[in-house]
């Protein structure tokens, strides 16, 4: 086995094999599958020493002293597709020559793969566009510090686009955060999201690597997200349920807030729906009550009818201050898309306010 990387203090180290680039730590062994021609010589340390951060830092302090970057960046946006709909929207803003890597796990699960792969076929099928997907079990690491099988932290969706940004050629990487995640705080309440520690640490940290943080969706909704994947002619081939074959299975949240919007059937009185409904503050509360708004589905939430008359019209609007998030390389092309696909909220806009549970903290 040949080293790579290895931390001062041996807690960790990143093993290059023939097929397999392998991280060992305190949490034992996971791996990530090599594409064919990948080399050696791709692995820039920065990618491993920035990776093991997102993969580790809820649990190992200190990964990053001493260190001091040295990588250039590449030519290229790369996006981690999932093949749900936030993803997919920002593959639609996002240029042409964007690389899209999927992360596979290598790993039997309730999550199914069918969704994003129908979406891949039908991309290469009809507009000759790759999707490159990379296999891996690092879910498992939190496994190690009694947390369920997930991502590390939420820098980790990228772990595949970090580690391979020298293969790919990458200067920027793509998640699909809506502004549900952004400048919502627990999405109901509003928050300068530039402000925020989770920003002011991965965007410094990620750039310091020739890496830019790009997150295309930051300033629009999962609703508007749908929107654009609808006029894009893909609504019909992307699900955003991860148990069930398209059009997903009807009964958990994702069928109620995100198929739903697709016309897909859900049923309302499903255990999970109802569940996350019941909850106060009710789980990805303004998209929930805007769908329940839009639906008609007030009876279901008695308590909440004083919420009725909230202006959610913003919701399907986007935030102009979100395009300052993104690098002027790549900016004007969103941007122009995003202008081009929704208004923007009026300066106005209860939005700049918003927060339907102000008793819930
Ligand atoms: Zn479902």
């Amino acid at each position: 086995m040949d080293v790579v990387l290895e931390s001062p203090t041996q807690d960790w180290s990143w093993n290059f094999r023939r097929k397999k680039l392998v991280f060992n730590g305190p949490f034992g062994s996971v791996f990530w599958r090599l594409p064919r021609d990948f080399k050696r010589e791709h692995l820039h340390p920065d990618l491993l020493y920035v990776a093991t951060e997102v993969l580790l830092s809820p649990w190992v302090k200190g990964i990053l002293d001493g260190w001091v970057p040295t990588r250039k960046h590449g030519s290229l946006p790369g996006l981690s597709l999932s093949g749900g709909i936030d993803s997919t929207a920002c593959m639609e803003l996002m240029p042409k020559e964007t690389v899209l890597v999927y992360h596979r796990r290598s790993f039997k699960s309730l999550l199914k793969h069918h969704g994003a792969d129908r979406l891949f076929k039908y991309l290469q099928r009809t507009r000759g566009r790759r999707v490159h997907s990379i296999m891996s079990n690092h879910e498992k690491i939190r496994t190690f510090w009694e947390k369920p099988t997930g991502f590390s932290t939420d820098l980790a969706a990228a772990t595949h686009l970090i580690l391979f940004a020298d293969y790919f050629d990458l200067r920027g990487i793509a998640l699909g955060m809506p502004i549900d995640n952004t400048y919502l705080w627990h999405g109901y309440r509003y928050r300068e999201f530039s402000e925020t520690s989770w920003w002011r640490t991965w965007a410094p940290l990620l750039e310091s690597i020739g890496l830019d943080l790009l997150l295309p969706i930051a300033g629009i909704s999962e609703a508007s997200a749908v929107h654009i994947v609808q006029k894009s002619g893909l609504g019909k081939i992307v699900s955003s349920c991860l148990r069930a074959k398209h059009p997903g299975c009807g009964r958990c949240w994702k069928c109620f807030h995100k198929n739903g919007m697709l016309g897909h059937p859900y049923d309302i009185d499903a255990r999970e729906i109802q569940a996350f409904l019941g909850k106060r503050p009710v789980r990805t509360a303004t998209h929930a009550l805007w769908w329940v708004g839009e639906q008609n589905h007030w009876d279901q939430v008695p308590d909440l009818h004083h919420l009725k008359e909230r202006d959610f019209s913003w919701w399907v609007k986007h935030h102009p201050q979100a395009f300052d998030l993104l690098p002027n390389w790549i900016r004007p092309s969103i941007q122009a898309a995003i202008e081009d696909a929704t208004e923007p909220i009026p300066e106005d806009s209860e939005f700049y306010t918003w927060n339907l549970f102000p008793d819930a903290e």
